[in-house]
């Protein structure tokens, strides 16, 4: 009997059919191994990852462990240059994608064989029988445990807690209580599956502790630290000029890393703090703002640390420069809001708006030069400009980084205090001169600014009743607070 290839594709189709429904018989609780991705062998696989092309131990650090012997990887964006003498057997993961190439982590089974996988720091000696300690630990540990950690050297490892915010961008460090770590301080090889590893979007991002431990924790993944340590290897002091370049390099690639896990701030176990957002020399981090809704809020967070930073500062500064040049000024729109809610700038607002009684403005040499037309920058780096859309000012935290306060001009006429340009946002109205006589102090962004009296009834007029006690987004057609 002769077979058509029509023929041949419908019998495999057919076959295919009965295969998955095969699989879905015998239901998620006993599938058999072949219906699943292959699980691997068991072992573990050493990845060698956190190495500097130019000074490091890859050599001696691949030949102890593949001594054990277990299979190890080095995985760098490219070869090692100058090049490595790789012993026997040990292969190299080139991660940079090439464009004749497939994806280098399309499919990791095929270059990480094994069922677990052990992140080794540069300069780690083996110990026979220790990775397979770590493994035992995380297949017989609780539940949730997904990572073990052991320590290289001498110096034992610190026990953290960490929490993530990702909504205001934060990765909070504490001191863990002892036993429960969500990330260790100090050198330390990490054991996992392999297939824990490989679902993570940073699989093999650097540094490779901060990036395993911030992914781990927003997975909900248990850590596990093994006492038992593994040798540093001795090696010849650094010199001053690689420790620099090594130092600059850590902090570059820290930088990467936090870019790509959407943190700007992280907050030590001691206190300290670190910043990764935008600064003085920098763009803002968010795109020009449409319909009121700045692009964070679309993705689910409030205003970066960093910009939120520079909004306080920027407000500090003009509102010394008013008060100095004799300006009668007020806390106005959402900054009032804001000050009136929580003495400070509200956490998802964009900007600062501040109304000024437009007879004063000549007493301002900032004001009155970017009156006159052109943008000026002052003794301290801020940018005074008229702004493009209509008669109102705006005081740019710098020439590149374009955190803003705004300046609305207000003129007295008949007791009401009304303005030429008119945006057309609800709370842009018109208001009695008596909220002005006098103006209050009121605490805000970290100093203090001068307020309309009756701040309640001047929100309720311009938002509409229980405006302080109701918080909801700058443009709810567009994004609702409690939507995410
Ligand atoms: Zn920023
Ligand atoms: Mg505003």
């Amino acid at each position: 009997m002769r077979v058509t290839p029509c023929q041949a594709a419908l019998a495999g189709a057919i076959s295919l059919n009965l295969l998955l429904l095969f699989c879905a018989w015998r239901g998620p609780g006993r599938s058999p191994a072949s219906c699943r991705p292959p699980r691997g062998v068991p072992g573990v696989t050493v990845l060698l990852r956190d190495f500097e092309d130019f000074d490091n131990d890859l050599a001696g650090t691949a030949r102890s462990f593949a001594s054990l012997p277990v299979p190890v990887l080095v995985a760098a964006e490219a070869a090692p240059y100058p090049p490595v003498p790789l012993p026997a057997g040990v292969r190299l993961l080139p991660l940079h994608p090439v464009a004749d190439q497939p994806p280098p982590l399309a499919h990791p089974e095929l270059h990480v064989r094994t069922r677990h996988v052990a992140l080794v720091p540069d300069g780690t000696r083996a110990v026979p029988g220790l990775l397979e300690r770590m493994r035992d630990t995380l297949e017989r540990g609780p539940g949730d445990t997904r990572l073990v950690a052991a320590p290289v050297g001498s110096v034992p490892l610190r026990c953290l807690e960490l929490q993530l915010e990702p909504r205001v961008w934060t990765a909070r460090y504490g001191t863990g209580a002892p036993g429960v770590c969500r990330a260790v301080e100090g050198t330390a090889v990490l054991l996992l599956r392999t297939r824990d590893l490989f679902t993570l979007p940073f699989p093999l991002a650097r540094p490779v502790p901060t990036a395993i431990f911030v992914q781990a924790v927003l997975r909900g993944w248990g850590l596990r630290v093994v006492p038992a340590a593994f040798p540093a290897s001795r090696r010849p002091p650094v010199s001053p000029h690689n420790h620099w370049k090594a130092e600059n390099l850590a902090e570059s690639r820290r930088r990467r890393l936090m870019r790509d896990l959407g943190i700007k701030r992280e907050v030590l176990a001691d206190g300290r703090e670190r910043w990764y957002g935008c600064g003085k020399e920098t763009a803002r981090c968010f795109g020009t703002v449409h319909a009121r809704t700045p692009q964070y809020l679309l993705a689910g967070r409030w205003t970066p640390p960093c910009c939120l930073r520079a909004l306080r500062e920027t407000a500090r500064h003009v509102v010394g420069a008013l008060e100095a040049a004799g300006v009668r000024y007020w806390l106005e729109g959402g900054s009032l809001l804001g000050a009136a809610r929580l003495g400070d700038i509200i956490p998802w607002d964009y900007d600062v708006d501040l109304g000024i009684y437009q007879e004063d403005m000549g007493k301002c040499r900032w004001l009155a030069a970017a009156a006159a037309g052109e943008p000026v920058e002052d003794a301290e780096g801020f940018l005074w400009e008229k702004a493009a859309e209509g008669d109102f000012y705006r005081v740019h935290y710098s020439r590149s980084n374009r955190l803003h306060v705004d300046l609305w001009p207000f003129y007295p006429r008949g007791g009401v205090m009304t303005k030429d340009t008119w945006l057309g946002h609800p709370q842009d109205v018109e208001f009695p001169e008596s909220f002005l006589q006098p103006r209050v102090p009121m605490a805000f962004a970290g100093f203090t600014a001068m307020a309309p009296n009756n701040a309640r009834a001047f929100l309720e007029l311009k938002f509409g009743p229980g405006a302080i006690e109701n918080p909801e987004y700058p443009n709810p057609d567009v994004k609702r607070l409690g939507q995410d």
